[in-house]
């Protein structure tokens, strides 16, 4: 099998464009409505809080925390086969937006449920995946 031609690279649209072009700058991107100041990602073409289409782009610090986290045992996709067992976690920036990513960095020898905790302070990580920037986190120290 082909792993390079099956690897489930994102969409790139209009819409979502700016977000996809800073991390390939090494930035991480979120919306910020114009109307109520409400945060948010992924990209989308009204705010989700008070539907305003009024929104520009911010540049995030990288920095966030953990709200949760789950180990796939079974690839989602067949892409991710060689991968687990591999973490899913949901990052809330400190701007507020939350994303779906992963935690880098952890030791494999040892279970992630022991090195991962509710509110762990994180920082934004990019990696590069068959040409697409990526983002993922890292534990920091509180
Ligand atoms: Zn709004």
């Amino acid at each position: 099998m082909n792993r390079h031609a099956d690897f489930p690279v994102p969409t790139k649209n209009a819409l979502n464009a700016p977000y996809w072009d800073a991390l390939g700058r090494g930035q991480l991107a979120y919306q910020h409505c114009e109307a109520c100041g409400h945060a948010w990602l992924p990209a989308r073409s009204e705010c989700p809080h008070c539907l305003s289409p009024e929104h520009g782009w911010e540049m995030a610090t990288g920095r966030g925390k953990l709200i949760s986290w789950v180990v796939y045992h079974r690839a989602f996709n067949p892409a991710f086969q060689d991968r687990v067992p591999y973490n899913v976690a949901v990052v809330q920036l400190d701007e507020g937006p939350r994303m779906i990513s992963n935690i880098v960095g952890l030791d494999p020898e040892h279970p992630v449920a022991d090195q991962l905790s509710i509110d762990q302070p994180l920082q934004l990580v990019i990696r590069r995946e068959h040409d697409v920037a990526i983002p993922c986190f890292a534990k920091v120290a509180a």
